[in-house]
């Protein structure tokens, strides 16, 4: 807007931000439309034990477009959280990694307990422990195979409704996880409210556990709380074996990091799985 058009002059709304509006609209259509078409697909990533024993994955969902190829997460859940498309995506989500570990279960492999990320919205709906019921059922999965995995920003935003929860999906038996552990702002006072199983340490301290030495002593002090609390760790983001080394030497019994396996696709999973623990027929 030009400095003549006088008094009123003043104006707010640049051009490009009616670019960003459109394009975001855009986006949401998009990711309405690639809900209702069912182009998702969830990838696994392996957890894995101080044997190097495959102890568990998690499910990472991507959405598969097709002129754009494969988008990862961080393209488009913060929209699909703000437009509440999270609620639908994330239904999609248990359902899926339910039905996934039927279907490798029937093909008779051992199946390690698999974690689902559940975001705020998704979280706070009333019927979500419903939903999960929903999708053993379904599925006919015992529900030892699932774990949720909840940020503390997720924990702390309404601690009597996250504790009633939480109390519900471990009184159905499944695990529940902190994940991205250290970078909210969830103190001891919370957690030890929570009937949590695990951290997950965030890989912004592991990146430089072995040069940067503060980072080194956080990552030792989460791991002792872990255990002092009788939770089980899991080390995200590890990526070379100093990491490895010093984490194992922290004591840290739990990894998952591209040191020792990329997100890969359902079937590139129960092929590890089945590397490891050969069918005996
Ligand atoms: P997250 O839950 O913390 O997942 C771990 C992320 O770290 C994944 O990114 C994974 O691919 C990546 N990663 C694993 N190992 C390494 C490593 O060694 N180095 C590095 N630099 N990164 C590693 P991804 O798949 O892009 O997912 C990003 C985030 O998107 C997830 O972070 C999670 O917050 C969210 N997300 C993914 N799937 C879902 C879902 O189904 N529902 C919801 N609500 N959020 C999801
Ligand atoms: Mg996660
Ligand atoms: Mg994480
Ligand atoms: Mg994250």
């Amino acid at each position: 807007r030009s400095k003549a058009s006088g008094r009123n002059s003043i104006s707010f709304f640049h051009p490009s931000m009616q670019e960003a509006a459109d394009l975001r609209i855009k986006m949401e259509n998009e990711l309405r439309e690639a809900i209702d078409q069912g182009h998702f697909v969830l990838n696994y990533q392996a957890q894995f034990g101080a044997k190097n024993e495959i102890i568990g994955a998690e499910a990472l969902i991507r959405w598969q477009h097709p002129q754009k190829g494969l988008i990862p997460p961080v393209e488009f859940i913060k929209i699909a959280e703000e437009s509440r498309l999270i609620l639908q995506l994330g239904r999609w989500v248990i359902m899926e990694a339910c039905l996934q570990i039927q279907s490798w279960q029937q093909n008779g492999l051992i199946v390690p307990r698999i974690a689902i990320n559940v975001s705020s919205n998704q979280f706070r709906q009333s019927n979500f422990v419903d939903q999960i019921e929903h999708s053993l059922k379904v599925s006919g999965i015992t529900p030892d195979c699932l774990e949720i995995e909840l940020t503390e920003h997720v924990v702390i935003d309404n601690i009597e409704d996250t504790i009633e929860k939480m109390k519900a999906l471990k009184a159905l038996g499944l695990s529940i996880s902190i994940d991205d552990f250290g970078t909210g702002y969830s103190s001891l006072a919370y957690l030890k409210q929570l009937p949590l199983n695990q951290l997950k340490i965030d890989k912004s301290f592991v990146r430089d556990i072995s040069t940067d030495p503060n980072d080194a002593i956080i990552v030792e002090t989460m791991i002792d709380m872990a255990k002092h609390l009788g939770l089980t760790m899991i080390a995200e983001g590890v990526e070379t074996a100093e990491q490895l080394a010093f984490l194992k030497s922290k004591g840290c019994t739990g990894f998952q990091g591209y040191y020792f396996s990329h997100p890969v696709t359902a079937d590139q999973f129960a092929e590890l799985l089945s590397e490891q623990s050969p069918q005996v027929i």
